[in-house]
C-alpha cells in the first residue's frame, strides 16, 4: 500500500516536472516573441526593419526567410529601396496585375508542412528549394488587404509539421504586417518631404543629405563621384516673353529630359528656382563630361512646344569631381589615417557652382569643369 502511494507520488512529480518544463519553454518562446515584436515595431526605417525580418533565422530556428510584398501601384519597392540604394536579399515584390493568382490564393491563416515548398517555389531561389524539408507560409494582411507573405524555410522535416498549431505564427504574421505597413507609411511621408512640388525632382533638402551620404560612400569605396550644377540660360526672358506658366512647364520638361539622360541610380534635384544639381556616384570626370554634354546638346536641340508657344532654351553646366578635391585633414605622411570627409560635400558643390559661374561668364550654353588642386 505504502509502495503504491510512493509510486503514484513519483509519477505525479514526474508529470508536474514535465508540465513545468513545458511552461518554462513556452514562457521563453513568449519572451523571445515579445522582444522580437517590440523590436520590429520600434525599428527605425526599412534597413533596420528588413534586417530584423529577414535575418532572425537563429532565434526562430529556421534556415532561410523569404519576404514578398504586394506592390499595387509600383511605389513600395521604390520607397523601400531607392533612397540610399538599399538592397535586401530575400525581399521581393509582386504586383496585382501579373501576380493576381498568388495574392488570390493566399490563405487567411499560416500554413505549415512540406508541400508549401513546391507550392511556393517561385518565392525560393532556383538553386535553394531542394535543401528545404519543411516550411511555414505566413499571410501578411491588414484588415482584408493582403500586403505580402513570408516564408520560413527549414532543412528539418519536423520543424513545421502540418499538424502543429499556428496561433504563435498567426500573431507573428500580424505584428510583421503592422510593422511593414508602418514603415511604408513613414517612408511615404519622408518621400513627400524630399520632392519638389512642381517638377517632382528631388528637392534641395534631399540633395544635401544624399550628397553627404554619397561622398562618404564613394570615399569609403575609393570610387569617384561627380556633381553637376545646371542653370537655365536667360530664364527670366522665358517668363517675360511666354508667361510664368510656360516657364513652369519648361522646368518640368527639363527635369524629365535630364532624368532620361542619366542612370536611374543618379540623383537629379531642383536646387532652387531654375537651378538643378545632379549627383553621379561611382563616376569619373570623363564620363560625367559626356553625360553633361549630352544634356546640354539635347536641351539646345529640342524645341519645346508648350501650348501654342514654340521655344528653345539652353543650359549652362558646371562640373566638379571628388577625385580632384584635395582631401582635407589627410596626413600625407601617414596615408593609413582615416580620411575626414567633413565638408567635402560642400566643397564639391561650391566648386561645381564656381564652374557654372565660369560657364555663364564665358558664353553660356556650355559645360565647364572646375579643376581641383591636388
Ligand atoms: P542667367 O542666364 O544668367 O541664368 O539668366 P536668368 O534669367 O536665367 O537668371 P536670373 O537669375 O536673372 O533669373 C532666374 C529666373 O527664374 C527668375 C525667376 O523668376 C525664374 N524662376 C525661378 N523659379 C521659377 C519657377 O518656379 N517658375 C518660373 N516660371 N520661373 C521661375
Ligand atoms: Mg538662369
Ligand atoms: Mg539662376
Amino acid at each position: 500500500m505504502e509502495d503504491k502511494r510512493l509510486e503514484e507520488n513519483r509519477q505525479l512529480r514526474e508529470r508536474l516536472d514535465k508540465l513545468l518544463n513545458e511552461a518554462r519553454r513556452n514562457e521563453q518562446t513568449q519572451n523571445s516573441f515579445d522582444n522580437f515584436a517590440l523590436s520590429i515595431v520600434a525599428a527605425q526605417g526599412p534597413a533596420e526593419l528588413f534586417h530584423l525580418l529577414l535575418e532572425y533565422e537563429k532565434s526562430f530556428r529556421v534556415d532561410e526567410i523569404r519576404l514578398c510584398l504586394v506592390d499595387r501601384y509600383h511605389e513600395v519597392e521604390r520607397l523601400l529601396t531607392e533612397n540610399y540604394q538599399n538592397d535586401y536579399p530575400g525581399l521581393s515584390f509582386i504586383d496585382t496585375e501579373t501576380s493576381r493568382q498568388h495574392i488570390f490564393d493566399l490563405p487567411d491563416y499560416p500554413i505549415l508542412g512540406t508541400r508549401i515548398i513546391s507550392q511556393y517555389d517561385w518565392l525560393i531561389n532556383a538553386d535553394g528549394n531542394n535543401h528545404y524539408q519543411s516550411a511555414a507560409l505566413l499571410p501578411l494582411k491588414r484588415g482584408n488587404k493582403v500586403i505580402g507573405m513570408q516564408l520560413l524555410l527549414s532543412k528539418d522535416a519536423s520543424r513545421y509539421d502540418k499538424s502543429d498549431g499556428t496561433a504563435f505564427l498567426h500573431k507573428l504574421a500580424a505584428m510583421t504586417a503592422i510593422s511593414i505597413e508602418n514603415c511604408i507609411n513613414h517612408q511615404r511621408i519622408l518621400d513627400m518631404g524630399y520632392h519638389d512640388g512642381l517638377t517632382n525632382a528631388y528637392n534641395r533638402r534631399y540633395f544635401d543629405e544624399r550628397l553627404k551620404h554619397e561622398v562618404d560612400r564613394c570615399v569609403r569605396n575609393k570610387t569617384d563621384l561627380v556633381c553637376l550644377f545646371i542653370d537655365v540660360d536667360f530664364f527670366k526672358k522665358v517668363n517675360d516673353t511666354h508667361g510664368h506658366q510656360v516657364g513652369d512647364a519648361v522646368l518640368v520638361r527639363l527635369v524629365t529630359l535630364m532624368q532620361e539622360l542619366v542612370r536611374s541610380s543618379d540623383i537629379v534635384a531642383r536646387y532652387g528656382g531654375e537651378e538643378f544639381t545632379i549627383i553621379l556616384p561611382d563616376t569619373g570626370i570623363q564620363l560625367a563630361r559626356e553625360v553633361a554634354e549630352r544634356i546640354r546638346s539635347q536641351v539646345a536641340k529640342q524645341a519645346l512646344i508648350i501650348d501654342d508657344d514654340t521655344l528653345s532654351i539652353t543650359v549652362s553646366i558646371g562640373l566638379a569631381s571628388l577625385s580632384q578635391i584635395k582631401i582635407q585633414n589627410t596626413d600625407n605622411k601617414n596615408k593609413s589615417l582615416q580620411i575626414n570627409t567633413d565638408g567635402l560635400d560642400q566643397q564639391l558643390l561650391s566648386r561645381a557652382d564656381e564652374a557654372l559661374y565660369q560657364a555663364k561668364h564665358t558664353g553660356r550654353n556650355q559645360v565647364v569643369i572646375k579643376k581641383m588642386l591636388n
